[in-house]
């Protein structure tokens, strides 16, 4: 089977809280909706997983018998730049992140690097590989499979340009490059105006990391408000003052023989998510009716 672009919800969708569905009905769920992707939650978690084997193990399950992706976004209490105690305890929640998510089978966990603070830049992110390294190490030695997904941030403040997160899947083993186009567009004050913004990206992407890193990454999208300081709140893709415009970045999905996983971050979870899966689809048939004679 070749690989395609998938779609799914960061979270569980508001409505099916309403319907009052638990967690293990999430991937039937999002299946009957024609989505196969889904990113849990771990965002808030401390030193150990929040979530029990068991429970973990049938969400697993369920996901691989709907075809539903899974993938985890690790704790938002993470900052590897910090002082030795802040990057110590950091690490302690990232590998029980990590447990977890290779509990479910997730194929990522998603995490923050963390902060600049008042260190100069360029320590500051020594500092971050230094300790990812680290995390790698211990990850291999528990068995632990999932990919370690350091994403690009929308902050001024925050380690993860996409210049240093390409630099961590160089020089760390074990990682899957996560591209969020909303920070992208936020940290650069709106750097995706045409097809060519989005291009221009993947292009430097495919040089530093091969076509098959660009082919297969792991994104977060949704449109975003932005300050000077860079990301201020996430819209919908019905909000028309805010961008980027999903459906530039589906030409360019195609035109690059893309396949990634595709996770909504909108306040309208699912339902953006079949949005851009729609959108993907009419790209893909209006490219080829132009291409046949
Ligand atoms: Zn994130």
């Amino acid at each position: 089977m070749s690989e395609h672009t998938r779609f799914g919800p960061a979270g569980v969708p508001p409505m099916f809280r309403l319907l009052g569905a638990t967690m293990i009905d999430v991937p039937r769920l999002l299946h009957e909706e024609g989505l196969d992707a889904f990113e849990y939650q771990a965002v808030r978690w401390g030193p150990k997983p929040q979530i029990k084997q068991e429970h973990a193990q049938k969400l697993g399950e369920e996901a691989r018998k709907n075809d539903v992706r899974l993938s985890l976004h690790g704790s938002y209490y993470i900052n590897l730049s910090g002082k030795r105690e802040v990057v110590e305890a950091s690490k302690r929640r990232m590998i029980a992140c990590a447990t977890a998510a290779d509990w479910m089978g997730a194929y990522v966990m998603v995490f923050h690097t963390g902060f600049y603070g008042k260190f100069e830049k360029r320590y500051a992110f020594k500092q971050c590989i230094t300790a990812l390294k680290e995390v790698s190490t211990e990850m291999k030695s528990l068995g632990l499979k999932v990919k370690l997904g350091p994403e690009t941030m929308g902050r001024k403040f925050q380690v993860g340009s996409l210049e240093e997160i390409m630099m961590i899947c160089q020089e760390v083993e074990g990682t899957q490059l996560v591209v969020d186009w909303g920070h992208l567009h936020a940290l650069h004050q709106g750097t995706f105006k045409s097809t060519d913004d989005f291009r221009k990206i993947a292009e430097k992407i495919e040089q530093t990391l091969g076509t098959e890193t660009l082919r297969s990454m792991h994104c977060h999208f949704s449109k975003i408000e932005f300050t000077s300081q860079g990301e201020k709140r996430h819209h919908t893709l019905d909000e028309k003052r805010y961008g980027p415009d999903f459906h530039m970045l589906a030409e360019v999905i195609v035109d690059f023989g893309m396949h990634p996983t595709m996770i909504c971050e909108s306040p309208i979870l699912d339902v953006d998510a079949r949005r851009m899966q729609a959108t993907l689809r009419e790209v893909i048939e209006n490219k080829q009716h132009t291409t046949q004679p």
